[in-house]
């Protein structure tokens, strides 16, 4: 029912959206002469049922430049974000994602361009228009209080105000909180952030820190994400922390900031990452990113922690398994991204499975106690848990325990059925093959049975497309 229900709302937005650019249709009526662009609008949607509304299509996005100031005494931002794309067609009009506050003015290419708003689709009539392969920018102002999402499942995201400044978490539908975009993680991006606030308050975003000026009672800190990254991953996390900044045995600079109040609560968290990379590293293969770290805030309507890239966040003071379960997520979330947010395992039953390797490595449960405990596979036949399908849980089930536990079990079953050797090599080679990038399920599949020879049809139909507790596999 609730499926039926997204669709159909998808229908209506890519119908309401074509009679909204009268342009499309002569294009579509009359075929022009060989040769002649023929300008079509971009799609409004990236076609993913769970979030129909999201990405776009028509361009790729290459950068996205985001400069904003915000005071948290106000809730007021003032911003503009630039955007560096490819048209991937001839193309009158695109949409980008964007539920901020009031657009004061939009250029494309540097020239003044029309726009209109519906929902969550800022649609842009660029002119000239725009050819196939053609780089642009956009360049798009806008001032107001960004707003709080409320996802299908409850949780809140997007813009988030605290008490001292504001939690910033993206996942699956908040970054047109703050900034327009391609809000699907299928059009990764590099990103650039410059973010100005007042003296006392840092702002922390992803990858690197280039700079941090201070000038009339305000601050703008620079920060660089130099990989491709989806849009969800995107967080400018600011308000009263504090920070520490030091490289990991591998290299790798790692720079935290924690809620003054929350400094003694995470302390051992926090202490850990170090080491918990380098465990990782030791079995998923390379670090990712050229930096890590993490923001630990004090967000209590959130109440949940995201894997923003290389700045997991967290909403109140982290257990070192939560750590442990964000910095994994560098590894499946973020360097290789859900094709689609139903292959949502792929992310969580990793990161969870990375876990329970983790509390094994450091003496606690082995992963196989883990998997047959009465949390995971010792729940009996009759619970509700079993009727939810691991690779396809619905929007309002995504975050809930199957993807998660039931993804996590699904793995730990395979690594019994093709032996550790093999498994630990296709998980290894999942990273090296797809990061930067996306993956779905099938191609998980298809590389699980490459990787070990055999046809592990039936077994990943009980764990992952059927319903019911599996008996065997
Ligand atoms: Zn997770």
């Amino acid at each position: 029912m609730r499926s039926r229900r997204i669709i159909g709302t998808a229908l209506a937005t890519v119908l309401g959206a074509l009679a909204g650019v009268p342009a499309a249709a002569p294009a579509l009526a009359a075929p022009g002469n060989p040769g002649e662009p023929r300008y079509t609008a971009g799609a409004p949607s990236a076609g993913d049922p769970y979030f129909p509304d999201q990405g776009n299509g028509g361009y790729d996005v290459r950068h996205y430049d985001i400069a904003l100031s915000y005071d948290p005494a106000t809730r007021y931002m003032d911003a503009t974000t630039t955007i560096t794309a490819a048209a991937t067609q001839d193309m009158d009009a695109f949409d980008l994602d964007f539920r901020g506050p009031d657009v004061t003015s939009l250029t494309v290419n540097g020239h003044k361009a029309s726009f209109t708003r519906t929902g969550q689709e800022l649609v842009v009539s660029p002119r000239p228009k725009l050819k196939a392969g053609q780089t642009f920018t956009v360049v798009a102002s806008y001032a107001g209080t960004p707003p709080v999402i409320t996802d299908p499942d409850g949780s809140i995201e997007g813009w988030v105000p605290t008490d001292d400044g504001a939690f910033v978490p993206g996942e699956p539908q908040g970054a047109p909180a703050w900034f327009p975009g391609d809000d699907h993680p299928t059009d990764k991006a590099t990103f650039t952030f410059h973010v100005t606030v007042p003296d006392g308050v840092t702002a922390v975003g992803n990858g690197r820190l280039v700079s941090k000026t201070t000038t009339g009672g305000r601050t703008t800190f620079v920060w660089d994400q130099a990989e491709p990254m989806a849009t969800y991953l995107a967080t400018v996390t600011l308000g009263t922390f504090t920070v520490a900044e030091s490289v990991t045995p591998g290299g790798i600079p790692v720079y935290t900031a924690v809620d003054p109040r929350l400094v003694t609560q995470s302390a051992a968290a926090v202490a850990r990452i170090p080491d918990i990379l380098e465990y990782f590293t030791s079995i998923f293969g390379p670090y990712p990113f050229g930096s890590a770290g993490a923001i630990v805030d004090r967000a209590p309507d959130v109440g949940y922690a995201l894997e923003s890239q290389t700045k997991p966040i967290f909403s109140s003071a982290p257990s070192v398994g939560t750590m442990a379960h964000e910095l994994a997520h560098q590894w499946y979330g973020d360097a290789v991204s859900p094709a689609r947010w139903s292959d949502i395992w792929l992310n969580e039953g990793f990161a969870t499975y990375a876990t329970w390797l983790w509390t094994e490595h450091t003496g606690g449960a082995t992963a196989q106690q883990t998997f047959a405990s009465s949390s995971n596979y010792g729940r009996a036949a009759t619970s509700s848990f079993w009727q939810v399908v691991t690779a396809d849980p619905g929007p309002e089930d995504m975050f809930g325990n199957v993807p998660y536990n039931r993804g996590a079990m699904t793995l730990h079953a395979l690594r019994g059925k093709i032996g550790d050797a093999v498994f630990f090599k296709l998980i290894k080679d999942w990273v090296a093959g797809h990061r930067y990038g996306n993956a779905s399920t099938a191609e998980f599949v298809d590389a699980a049975q490459k990787a070990s020879g055999m046809d592990l049809t039936a077994f990943f139909d009980v764990w992952l497309y059927q319903k019911g507790k599996p008996a065997s596999w």
